[in-house]
């Protein structure tokens, strides 16, 4: 019985069935259940993050579900990284009010900064850095979200304008926040005080640091980092076929982000010449 809520309330956390995720909880179903559904498995948080379901991500939040557990996915993505691929800026805030690590790292070392910026989701990147992402930080290439946002095809001028300058802005201020976000307030790598566990969060205080680990963050620290193997990415992308809006097809993707297996293909599209 519990199995068959638990599968009823990730189906019903992707179709965005707020009566439906009630309903399955009422029913006994484990709240951290990981199921496939659609081509997206994780939990019922990990896809309402993904899909922007506001009204259940409080809900499933309010009983207390993981906002550290990933998807099951070659990437090891966090719900925070796939609320920052789809822009969902009142997710992004949800889940780090409720503990989330801001620079949570997934398969290939990606923060979620770093994902806002290679999507084109300014509103994010813009998010992010207020609410104290560290900007200098690379991932398994040694690419930093401002590198991510450079190399990008998804970006459009505007956007790539946009993040570029609020992207250098917090490389030269170097201004970090206090990680408990009630409090935010800013500060310097010397003068803020590392979570000894994990030491990825930062604070103004003791006090910030006690307020934050009973918010959340006493679930997620220690789980923010990833250790197991990094993914091949060239094969991981082939996986996936797709034409975007505006006539982009995967395959031209590929052919930017890895010119070295296309010799043949001598013009690649760029951020600005597509
Ligand atoms: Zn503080
Ligand atoms: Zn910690």
């Amino acid at each position: 019985m519990a199995e068959k809520a638990s599968k009823a309330l990730v189906q019903a956390a992707e179709i965005g069935s707020l009566q439906g995720v009630k309903a399955a909880l009422e029913a006994g179903a484990d709240i951290d259940h990981v199921q496939e559904v659609n081509n997206i498995t994780g939990t019922a948080l990990f896809i309402a993050s993904h899909r922007g379901y506001v009204d259940i991500l409080k809900l499933l939040l309010c009983k207390g579900a993981s906002v550290t557990k990933r998807g099951e996915g070659a990437v090891a993505a966090a719900p925070l990284h796939v609320a920052a691929l789809r822009g969902h800026t009142e997710v992004v805030d949800l889940l780090v009010h409720h503990g989330a690590t801001l620079d949570i790292r997934e398969a290939y070392q990606k923060t979620p900064l770093m994902i806002a910026g290679s999507w084109g989701q300014v509103d994010t990147v813009r998010q992010l850095i207020q609410l104290g992402a560290r900007v200098d930080l690379t991932d398994f290439r040694g690419h930093t979200a401002l590198m991510h946002c450079e190399m990008s095809p998804f970006v459009l001028d505007q956007e790539f304008a946009e993040m570029m300058a609020l992207l250098q802005e917090a490389m030269e201020t170097r201004l970090l926040r206090c990680c408990y976000p009630p409090c935010g307030k800013p500060g310097y790598r010397s003068t803020l005080k590392l979570c000894g566990r994990c030491k990825l969060t930062r604070y103004c205080s003791r006090d910030c640091q006690k307020q934050h680990w009973t918010v959340g963050h006493k679930k997620c620290c220690g789980h923010d980092a990833y250790t197991g193997e990094t993914p091949d990415p060239f094969h991981e992308m082939t996986k996936y076929k797709f034409t975007l809006p505006g006539g982009l097809s995967s395959e031209r993707i590929l052919q930017h982000l890895f010119p070295e297996k296309f010799p043949q293909v001598r013009e690649v599209v760029g951020p600005k010449n597509q």
